[in-house]
């Protein structure tokens, strides 16, 4: 008997791999953060994002953090965002006394509904954090209309979405604060790491001083203060300088990167078309104003017991899938801290009947297929 080759759900890039070309590692005169990769990886942030400034951390959830203390938040701070996301948006708030407002998300995109923003808004609302599910981007001129109105701010948790649209705005370049994450289930990667990008002015100073453990080191380094002391609250969130040769590498390569994963997702979208037709199994939606990076590939089943067992044959198949999010305010930690009581229904379907197909850099569309005729098999359509 042959066995058939498995179909992993997510394999790292590896471009970057050079980084174990130990004369590369010669040549480094700075280890820690800050150095010369680093500037490069930020240089490279800002041209292609488009952001005002874009500071390497150690991952996604430093730079939420970051927002939390750069947007000043305290006890009793409310916090709009979606509950259909990654524990790091809720905790970064939480762990500075914000309350985590949970709005539902549409339908169809899985991203936030902004027709359900507006009456979650009231004097103790800080922030709106739009999270850009599988890097389809949300519908940001409605959000942006919400914040202007009610002079609040907007952060984009774009940890999904580098190289993806809003109309022709890169996402990441829209929020006052946005945040890109690189750990190694995301498109561009550097086994962990982030970035937060910073479109509004007023917050960059400070950023670099959150950044560096609350100190002005990056001022004393340009020779523009003689000894650097502590100046304001800060931890240690910045990103060293040999991940930063890793990351720099697979940014020169993300548009071909990105590229492979678009051709598989639409691919994937061709030949499971019909099965939408016929067996009423929804594909992943696609808004006029988004162009995205082919992050993940969905479909949404009938029901959980649909879903898991589709999981199941799959695997029998060795081919790995995944479903997504526990919603937060479900969560054990979301119910006994955070004490939620609505329900959210678009998202609690969401958890139950999302299923995520393998994608990444070393999938070809001939292991599309594969896995495509093994959920036909299991509808028992052609
Ligand atoms: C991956 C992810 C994060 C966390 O990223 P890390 O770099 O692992 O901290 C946060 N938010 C969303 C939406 C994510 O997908």
């Amino acid at each position: 008997m042959v066995m058939k080759k498995k179909i992993y759900f997510n394999v790292p890039d590896n471009s970057g791999h050079q980084i174990s070309n130990l004369q590369n590692i010669k040549k480094i005169k700075t280890f820690s953060a800050g150095g010369d990769v680093t500037k490069k990886c930020e240089k490279w942030l800002i041209k292609n994002i488009k952001c005002k400034e874009a500071l390497l951390v150690h991952s996604c959830t430093a730079a939420l953090e970051m927002c939390a203390l750069l947007l000043n938040i305290k006890k009793g701070d409310e916090i709009i965002m979606p509950s259909y996301t990654f524990v790091s948006t809720a905790n970064a708030f939480v762990l500075r006394g914000g309350i985590p407002v949970f709005v539902d998300i549409d339908n169809l995109t899985c991203n936030i509904d902004p027709k359900k923003v507006e009456n979650k808004i009231n004097k103790k609302t800080k922030a709106i954090v739009v999270v850009h599910y599988a890097g389809i981007s949300c519908d940001m001129d409605k959000i942006i209309k919400i914040a202007k109105k009610n002079n609040v701010y907007i952060v984009e948790d774009a940890a999904q979405s580098i190289l993806s649209y809003y109309k022709t705005r890169p996402l990441g370049s829209i929020g006052d604060l946005a945040t890109f994450s690189f750990h190694e289930t995301k498109n561009i990667h550097c086994g962990q790491g982030g970035a937060l990008l910073i479109n509004n002015s007023k917050f960059i100073k400070r950023a670099k001083i959150i950044r560096d453990k609350g100190t002005n080191r990056d001022l004393f380094k340009k020779n523009i203060v003689k000894k650097y002391t502590w100046v304001d609250y800060g931890s240690s969130y910045a990103l060293t300088e040999i991940l930063s040769m890793f990351l720099i590498k697979q940014l020169y390569k993300a548009k071909s990167i990105i590229n492979h994963r678009i051709s598989i997702f639409n691919e994937y979208h061709k030949l499971l078309k019909n099965l939408e037709e016929k067996k009423n199994i929804v594909r992943p939606f696609l808004p006029k104003y988004s162009n995205h990076n082919g992050h993940i590939y969905f479909l949404y089943l009938k029901n959980k017991t649909q879903r898991d067992s589709l999981i199941n044959h799959l695997k029998s198949k060795s081919i790995d899938t995944a479903f997504h999010y526990v919603p937060l305010h479900t969560s054990n930690f979301g119910k006994k801290k955070i004490m939620f009581k609505q329900s959210l229904p678009n998202t609690e379907k969401a958890y139950r009947s999302i299923i995520r197909l393998p994608i990444h850099s070393r999938m070809s569309k001939n292991n599309v297929r594969v896995v495509v005729n093994e959920i036909k098999n299991f509808f028992k359509i052609n």
